[in-house]
């Protein structure tokens, strides 16, 4: 298929294909599926080898957002049940986080609800992260704590930060169908302030909204642009109690076949497969593991993810191997950019840099809804009664904020 050759060899050159190009991958049938995940395979085996890096969230504080991001179980007005409340003490935070490095996670990702941070709240996280690397100074930090104004991303860099999280979801040109309280370009103004500081930028997607192919190139061409370093793919998981309740959209399929041209607009970036994995992929979740090459261990912000023993068990069993604490995750080129960016040579522009954190929803893996334009060629427009799997979605009753241990 000259499509796929096409790509394979920009890929393993580490060059970007066209936006046509891209739309194509979109377009292909399930006769063409694995021909497509053994092209992306052969890209991300080039640049990642055979590594998974694993990533495990912390949801400092749940709940009680007050802005309206459609998708997201923790907006105002969600009548998800989900777990409430505020921010966890410096130690149980750090007790999570311990769990999760010990189940593998070379990252632990730091996620507070809110539209930004006050600067208490960047003391908080600061005393956070001071008791996190006091345990293990080798765990990689990531902060996802809305927007930033003037000077925190400064000061969570200098407080030992190693990357921020803030994830663009989808195209500038639908973003205000998604949510009304806050702008794309606000979300991009974010981004460049935690690159201009040095923070390694991990911003990425949320698909299955009801979005066109045209979107989701859209944005993911964005975030290269951006440099963002991690591109966090997730798959809307449509908690019931928000507006994108119903909003069924995804096959296993559909969502490879996104991965792939994630990856294959990314090359030499971390894809990860972000919330949503369990729901959507089901058990084609082997087959992503050879497009992406980063997971989140265990569950997500509001939702659960499978064992953490069993994410282990499925990377072993589909023969790839968790990435060690001492390993790059960037390939040596993107990694030395990250590098200049964290010793503080940064510009505010936005270049490239090392490897990232992710969650779904914007804040965080929430999952969510949103009225965005008419659903991909192929797929379900409104999902029916009978569509709909509520059954898939298992709110988050352990680890952070309750008394149960975590699931690393
Ligand atoms: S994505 Fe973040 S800002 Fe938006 S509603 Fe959820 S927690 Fe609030």
């Amino acid at each position: 298929m000259d499509l796929l050759d096409t790509l394979t060899a920009k890929g393993l050159r580490g060059e970007v294909p066209t936006r046509e190009e891209a739309l194509a991958v979109l377009a292909t049938t399930d006769d063409e599926l694995l021909d497509v995940v053994a092209a992306a395979g052969k890209v991300r085996r080039r640049w990642f080898g055979r590594r998974v890096k694993l990533n495990y969230l912390v949801n400092l504080k749940s709940g009680l957002c007050p802005e309206d991001c459609s998708y997201c179980s923790q907006r105002l007005g969600s009548k998800a049940e989900i777990l409430k409340y505020t921010w966890l003490k410096p130690d149980q935070a750090a007790d999570a986080a311990r769990a999760g490095v010990a189940g593998g996670a070379k990252r632990v990702c730091l996620v507070a609800s809110g539209r930004g941070p006050t600067d208490r709240d960047i003391d908080r996280v600061t005393d956070t992260m001071a008791a996190i690397k006091d345990a293990d100074p080798e765990v990689e930090i990531c902060v996802c704590l809305g927007l930033l104004s003037d000077n925190q991303a400064e000061r969570l860099k200098a407080a030992g930060a190693d990357a921020y999280n803030h994830n663009l979801n989808t195209s500038e040109g639908t973003y205000g169908t998604i949510t009304k309280t806050h702008t794309y370009a606000d979300r991009v103004d974010t981004v460049q302030k935690a690159h201009g500081a040095g923070l390694s930028a991990c911003s990425g997607l949320i698909a299955g909204m009801g979005e066109s192919d045209e979107d989701l190139v859209d944005v993911v061409f964005a975030l290269r642009e951006l440099g963002s370093d991690s591109v966090p793919v997730n798959f809307l998981i449509p908690f019931e109690g928000t507006p994108l309740a119903k909003e069924w959209n995804l096959t296993p399929q559909r969502c490879l076949r996104i991965l792939a041209m994630v990856r294959f607009v990314n090359p030499d970036t971390e894809v990860r497969i972000a919330g949503g994995r369990e729901v959507h992929l089901r058990s084609m979740q082997p087959l992503g593991l050879h497009i992406a090459n980063s997971i989140f261990l265990g569950d997500y912000l509001t939702s659960e993810g499978q064992a953490g023993q069993t994410d282990l068990d499925m990377i072993k069993d589909a023969g790839f191997e968790v990435e060690g604490a001492g390993e790059a995750t960037l390939p040596r080129h993107r990694a030395d950019v990250a590098e200049a960016a964290q010793a503080g040579h940064a510009s505010g522009g936005c270049g490239s840099a090392a490897s990232a954190c992710g969650s779904g929803g914007g804040c965080g893996p929430c999952g969510g809804h949103a009225h965005g334009p008419a659903a991909p060629a192929g797929e379900a427009s409104e999902a029916s009664d009978d569509e709909l799997r509520g059954d898939l979605v298992k709110v988050r009753r352990r680890g952070a904020g309750t008394e149960l241990a975590p699931n690393a």
